[in-house]
């Protein structure tokens, strides 16, 4: 089978986070395009790729993602694109490498890389097809119902609003909740609507702190019995500072921004975290996270993916967290969409995988058509 064409898609949706008065919440700075939990955005992007082969079969990605996708998006059109058309599916893996290697000097995190993961979820997809099973079977995963656990957009720090919205989820039925918040009063909030008893609570940060600062903070938040704090130092590759914070004796997770998986290795042999979070639209496709599930259980290190997806890539990580324990639970974006790209985006705290073959992504190609931002056909 041969891959003849492949179409990149931008479509961007917009959301309601449930806020009164959203606009009024937090400041709308230049930077923040960049954080997609950020409380200044209005719309969710994603990044899509159609890999067309000679026989009609449609195998879909998900490159990472938000403000990086203009970048991304031309990485695809212009350079990673353009080197799979005319090579053959059952050469996928060589294919891979070889582009792998050929883009090397991009650097081993960015734009390439998401691109380069876009396209082996893409083939992955088709594989799983032509094989005619579910993608998690091909992977030996086991099939079951997921729980999903709510990430909060953030609420600019607002205790009042972070404890109404974390009592909405756990009236939705939410169990594990997870905040963008970084004040310690507004976490605290959130642990008086969602008591240990009732819960989980996970704290994610995006890298704002230095070690010592991240120290302090952590030591603060003890009581709190947080189940993680996600991503505290700054920059997010400074493994061995985190692994200080890690000494204050809360649970750290980090693993998104890592640099590939000689990224997620370095975070695991400086035993940096207690929760490792491979992205698989950026850290390279569902084969990199395969070796980083490898690596995890070498070391003894839980995986919790991280999820900030709407296309294609969050049934990906639905079929690949079927290969980890019963008790890891599926990230979903706590937002409502204006329209929903496909039924399984009206989240619920339980998901189950689509039965058909391949990865099972069926979009509404209506919603395709009219939030789409930016679009272009390599053939
Ligand atoms: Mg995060």
């Amino acid at each position: 089978m041969i891959i003849r064409s492949i179409e990149i898609i931008r479509i961007s949706i917009p959301f309601s986070a449930g806020t009164e008065s959203r606009q009024n919440r937090g400041r709308a700075k230049d930077d923040d395009a960049f954080n997609a939990a950020s409380p200044s955005h209005r719309r969710m992007e994603s990044l899509m790729l159609k890999v067309t082969t000679d026989t009609g079969m449609v195998g879909w990605g998900e490159a990472f993602g938000h403000g990086s996708n203009p970048v991304t998006f031309k990485a695809l059109s212009d350079v990673v694109g353009p080197m799979f058309i005319g090579t053959r599916l059952e050469d996928r893996e060589q294919t891979l490498e070889r582009v792998r290697r050929a883009v090397h000097g991009f650097g081993s995190t960015g734009p390439m890389v998401y691109a380069l993961s876009g396209m082996d979820i893409a083939l992955w997809d088709l594989a799983a097809q032509d094989a005619g099973v579910p993608l998690y079977q091909l992977l030996g995963g086991v099939p079951r119902t997921l729980e999903l656990y709510a990430s909060l957009v953030s609420y600019g720090n607002d205790p009042d609003e972070v404890h109404r919205q974390v009592s909405r989820a756990r009236d939705l039925g939410f169990r594990k909740i997870k905040l963008h918040e970084t004040d310690v009063d507004a976490i605290a909030a959130a642990r008086v609507a969602l008591p240990v008893t009732a819960g989980e609570l996970m704290v994610d940060v995006n890298c704002p702190w230095s070690v010592a600062e991240a120290s302090d903070i952590a030591q603060r938040l003890k009581g709190l019995e947080l189940t993680w704090l996600e991503e505290p130092v700054w920059p997010p590759d400074d493994v061995a500072g985190l692994a200080l914070v890690r000494r204050i004796g809360v649970p750290l997770s980090a693993g998104e921004n890592a640099a590939g998986v000689q990224g997620i290795k370095a975070l695991l042999e400086h035993q940096a975290v207690d929760v490792l979070q491979p992205s698989v639209a950026k850290v390279g496709g569902i084969s990199a996270m395969l070796q980083v599930f490898a690596l995890a259980k070498h070391h003894g290190v839980k995986v919790v993916p991280h999820c900030f997806y709407f296309g294609p890539g969050l049934l990906v990580v639905a079929h690949l967290c079927t290969l980890l324990p019963h008790e890891v639970a599926m990230e979903v974006p706590f937002i409502e969409f204006e329209r929903l790209l496909y039924p399984a985006l009206a989240f619920k705290p339980r998901m189950d995988l689509p039965s058909a073959a391949g990865l099972g992504f069926a979009p509404d190609l209506q919603v395709i058509e009219d939030y789409c931002v930016e679009r272009a056909l390599i053939d």
